[in-house]
């Protein structure tokens, strides 16, 4: 939409556009990108001097309760932990039994006053969340982009790792919204590098991609199959504690124990700390260029050699290697069906990592756009694909794991499954198993195996005032929908009477991507035994119906059965009853079939009778099957 507005840097009235911007709120930097006009590449936006694109994602409160973001910031973080938060996006979306199993790795106070809401930060008796703080980046960045534009901008494409969970994406959407931000878009981090190089955007275009992105903490690894300008991530591996961070440790301890050093002084010299840390990461990134690097610290001379350093790492560069491994599996793909490999994430820049990744994949890797920029670039022309600066580019993603509700016997009924493209809606029909029955609970699950004991919850609803019929009868419709964002509405609907009760998932409980790893895993470990209960339940269920249509038929057609036959049916009735309190689904089935054997000439009987009765002009509602 174009407007007329006063350029307030520049004081000039002009027709403007309106941007859409993208961002990369990452672990640990975080940027702002934008396409400046069609046909033209996306470009981040640097600091006022000129110089970084990047943002240091931490943010920091001083003595007098003002926020300072960025490097800023970072300066305070070995000086002043307990006021400096950093790696905020670890914890979003997470309860406090999800993450406090890393407090020990962080500076700040993470709050338990209840384990199961959502997970606080202290900050001098104040009480901050997640979604403020990072809301507090993205007005940095929003600020940041504002000035150099000279003009308001209101909407964004944010981008988050592809294992994201509904409660994280939408944490992320809130706190867009804290910023002043309109969040047309939630994107997957590896989409957005795939269309930073541009991927995808040529709809006849077919693709095998992989993503591999080291950043700062965390590494993850992306399988994505672009079809149709449709993006699937096949499948994703990674480690949220495995980064550019380990590299700086690992030549922290070489240092350490090269000069005789004291790890207290880790502890203890807030001072001396930080300047190890800020010198080991000026010689890792040196190291990407250099052979070596020295500098000097407490009066000694401290180097490192590019080898040592590489020696250093490399254990921890195969650990990336071994996810790839196993997302090559997961997608059922040999490095041969692979089209590109696209590096994101500042520590990619490290020649070992490099090497190793295009050594197993076998082929030249995509390391022309800048890596720490890639993801935020891609975003930007997301933006500019929402802004209609692009033509004719649909995106799509894929929602992780399946998503169901719980039916008789506790068994999960999938309605939308795993690597479903989003969004999508879905509908299946229920019904009762109680004549008369009024209330109807919907329990909502996410997860991949066949009982909902051992898949996750998500929420639940009653859907009231359904009118009182005899089992079987109400026909309830239950419509699941999954919006692009991966945000859930369930909706249930009794159809004759038109009841219905809905909800809205932004389940408050966190999932880890190591979770979400074990679930799949689970199922696959557990497939068997899985339908081994499944199949005794499904029994069960059916049994349960077939006991209740058959006392009806018995009720209804009294008058004409004969004695014999009517205990027979009982006999065999309570057969079918007796085994359904077994475990044995044969047993089951074995009775299920003999009261079908013998019931079944007397239901063609009953349905000949229905018919005669109509031709002779009776009353067919008297012994019509309800
Ligand atoms: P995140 O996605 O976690 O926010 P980034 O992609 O910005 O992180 O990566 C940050 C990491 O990249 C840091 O550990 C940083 O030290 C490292 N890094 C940046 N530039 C280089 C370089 N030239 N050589 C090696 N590591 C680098
Ligand atoms: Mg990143």
């Amino acid at each position: 939409m174009a407007k007329i507005s006063i350029n307030l840097k520049k004081g000039n009235i002009q027709k403007q556009e309106d941007v859409i911007i993208g961002i990369d709120l990452g672990t640990t930097n975080s940027l702002v990108a934008y396409v400046p006009a069609e046909g033209k590449p996306a470009r981040a936006i640097k600091d006022q001097e000129g110089k970084n694109t990047l943002v240091p994602s931490i943010v920091h409160f001083d003595q007098t309760g003002s926020i300072v973001v960025g490097d800023e910031a970072k300066n305070k973080l070995e000086i002043n932990p307990e006021r400096t938060i950093y790696s905020v996006k670890r914890l979003m979306g997470k309860s406090y039994d999800d993450v406090a199993s890393f407090q020990k790795l962080l500076g700040y106070r993470i709050i338990n006053e209840d384990t199961e809401a959502l997970v606080k930060i202290e900050v001098d008796g104040k009480y901050h969340t997640p979604v403020t703080l990072s809301a507090e980046i993205l007005k940095h960045l929003k600020a940041r982009i504002e000035n150099n534009l000279g003009q308001v901008v209101s909407k964004a494409v944010i981008t988050v790792p592809a294992y994201f969970n509904d409660s994280q994406r939408q944490a992320t959407r809130d706190a867009g919204k804290l910023a002043g931000l309109d969040v047309l878009r939630i994107v997957n981090e590896p989409t957005a590098a795939a269309l930073a190089y541009g991927i995808g955007l040529d709809s006849s275009e077919e693709k095998k991609v992989v993503v591999y992105d080291l950043g700062g903490g965390t590494f993850d690894v992306s399988i994505l199959e672009i079809q149709h300008g449709i993006f699937d991530v096949m499948s994703t591996h990674g480690d949220t504690f495995l980064g550019g961070d380990d590299f700086d440790r690992a030549i922290i301890e070489h240092w350490m124990t090269a000069n005789n050093w004291d790890t207290v002084l880790l502890e203890e010299d807030k001072g001396f700390s930080q300047s190890i840390r800020l010198l080991a990461e000026k010689a890792k990134k040196a190291l990407s260029k250099k052979d070596s690097f020295s500098a000097e610290l407490k009066g000694t001379q401290i180097t490192i050699r590019k080898q040592d350093f590489e020696s250093m790492i490399r254990p921890i560069v195969e650990r990336t290697i071994e996810s790839c491994k196993k997302a090559m599996k997961d997608a059922g793909f040999a490095p041969k069906d692979i089209d590109e490999v696209i590096m994101v994430g500042g520590s990619t820049r490290v020649p070992l990592v490099h090497d190793m990744v295009k050594a197993f994949f076998e082929k030249d890797l995509n390391t022309s756009q800048n890596p720490d920029e890639v993801v935020a670039l891609g975003a930007a022309v997301q933006a500019a694909v929402l802004a209609g600066k692009q033509k004719g580019v649909l995106l799509l993603d894929i929602t992780p794991l399946s998503l169901g509700i719980e039916t008789m016997g506790g068994l999960m009924d999938v309605i939308i499954s795993r690597n479903s493209k989003i969004p999508t809606a879905l509908a299946r029909n229920y019904t009762t198993s109680i004549d008369g029955q009024k209330n109807l609970k919907i329990s909502v699950f996410q997860g991949e195996r066949d009982l909902v004991a051992h898949n996750r919850k998500l929420g639940e609803f009653i859907l009231q005032g359904i009118p009182p019929r005899p089992a079987g009868i109400p026909k309830i419709e239950v419509q699941f929908m999954l919006d692009a964002d991966g945000i859930l509405v369930v909706k249930a609907k009794e159809l004759r009477s038109g009841v219905e009760q809905q909800i809205t998932i932004k389940s408050q409980y966190g999932i880890s991507e190591a979770e979400m790893a074990k679930m799949l895993l689970d199922s696959i470990q557990n497939a068997k035994s899985d339908m081994e209960i499944k199949a005794l339940l499904e029994a069960k269920n059916e049994a349960q119906n077939v006991i209740v249509n058959t006392d009806r038929f018995v009720k209804q057609h009294k008058s004409w059965l004969s004695e014999e036959q009517i205990s027979s049916i009982v006999r065999l009735l309570d057969e079918l009853k007796s085994s359904t309190k077994g475990e044995d689904k044969d047993v089951i089935n074995q009775a299920m079939t003999s009261l079908n054997d013998y019931a079944t000439p007397l239901a063609h009987e009953a349905m000949d009778k229905v018919i005669q009765e109509s031709l002779s002009g009776q009353d067919i509602n008297s012994t019509k099957v309800d």
